[in-house]
């Protein structure tokens, strides 16, 4: 394996020959470790923006922003997901309204929970958590939300929002995601994406927001053919699976971004970490990469939504 002497654009390198001249490495010559995103510390700066913006806004509005949990049935990973998102509300400066409704909730009553926070003038952000018992109709209890109030991002005025490049609020993995390449300064403007995973609240809407910042986005999920052929094609590869380990590091590009969103029992993502960093340029780790991100958009949107509702900027 030659020396690395040069670093040539993202995906180039080159070494000196004996002659004396520089000559491009190929990619499988090359072998990088990567840069590893931090996104604790992404997700504490967005949190500093949004308690000065808090703050502000109580000033001015005489009450925090406020967000609504709406938290349906028993799920102890739902339970401790609405628990981490009220703390850090507090942390933060929000105030945060809990509503919890029993397993055994019909989709009606979920809705006119959520319909009477949608009136609710001191409620600025809902939140529903999911997944919720199988009897209740999720996208009906979403569409109850009204879109100035869905800072989660999961209604068809928001993902229609996300698709059009317009105005409205995203997802919020997929938007701390954005944040997290934001900070590393990758612009994905014309670089090749591959997103694995298709689900509506993460790899739909994070392969939309690449598109709208002009990636060439290509879709995988579990009919793709050749997934690993396609992956290695990838300048950015965004995993959404929820199978450990599914993407091995050999089929990274040398130089790849890679971001990671799965999260599997162990602590474990859905890229094979170490030898993907050996490749990548810039890799997420699980945990402590996109996760941290993902409150904080939250946050930052429920803010978002009351200077909206009251005209404060
Ligand atoms: P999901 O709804 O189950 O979707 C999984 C996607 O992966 C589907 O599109 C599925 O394809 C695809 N898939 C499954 N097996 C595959 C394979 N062998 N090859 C290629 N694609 C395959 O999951 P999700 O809700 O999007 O969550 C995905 C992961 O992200 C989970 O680990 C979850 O815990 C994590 N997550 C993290 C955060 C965070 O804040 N960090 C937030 C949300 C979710 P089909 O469409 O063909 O079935």
């Amino acid at each position: 394996m030659p020396t690395r002497l040069a670093q040539v654009g993202h995906h180039q390198e080159a070494k000196r020959e004996a002659s004396n001249a520089w000559v491009l490495l190929s990619t499988e010559e090359i072998s990088v470790s990567a840069d590893v995103i931090d996104g604790i510390a992404v997700a504490s700066r967005i949190l500093s923006d949004t308690a000065v913006r808090a703050a502000q806004f109580a000033e001015i509005a005489g009450r925090k922003p406020c967000l609504a949990t709406v938290l349906v049935g028993d799920d102890p990973a739902s339970h401790t997901y609405v628990r981490m998102k009220t703390n850090r509300c507090r942390t933060v400066g929000l105030e945060s309204k809990s509503h919890r409704l029993s397993q055994t909730a019909t989709t009606t009553e979920v809705v006119t929970l959520v319909a009477r926070l949608a009136r609710d003038i001191t409620v600025d952000g809902i939140l529903v958590q999911h997944p919720m018992p199988n009897q209740v109709d999720e996208r009906q209890v979403f569409e109850a939300i009204t879109p100035t109030k869905d800072v989660d991002g999961v209604t068809g005025a928001s993902f229609a929002a996300m698709a059009l490049g317009d105005k409205g609020f995203a997802s919020c993995t997929p938007g701390g995601i954005m944040h997290l390449l934001d900070a590393y300064g990758v612009d994905p403007s014309g670089q090749r994406a591959v997103v694995v995973g298709r689900s509506p609240i993460l790899g739909k809407p994070v392969g939309m927001l690449l598109l709208a910042r002009d990636a060439t986005v290509t879709y995988c999920h579990s009919k793709t053919a050749d997934l690993p052929g396609v992956v290695s094609e990838a300048d950015i590869v965004v995993t959404a699976v929820g199978r450990p380990e599914l993407i091995k590091g050999n089929w990274i590009k040398a130089g790849a971004v890679v971001i990671d969103a799965g999260y599997n029992p162990g602590n474990v993502g859905d890229v094979e970490y170490s030898a993907a960093a050996q490749r990548a340029r810039l890799i997420t780790p699980v945990p402590g990469g996109v996760g941290p991100t993902t409150i904080a958009v939250l946050l930052a949107q429920t803010v978002d939504a009351a200077e909206s509702a009251h005209s404060v900027a």
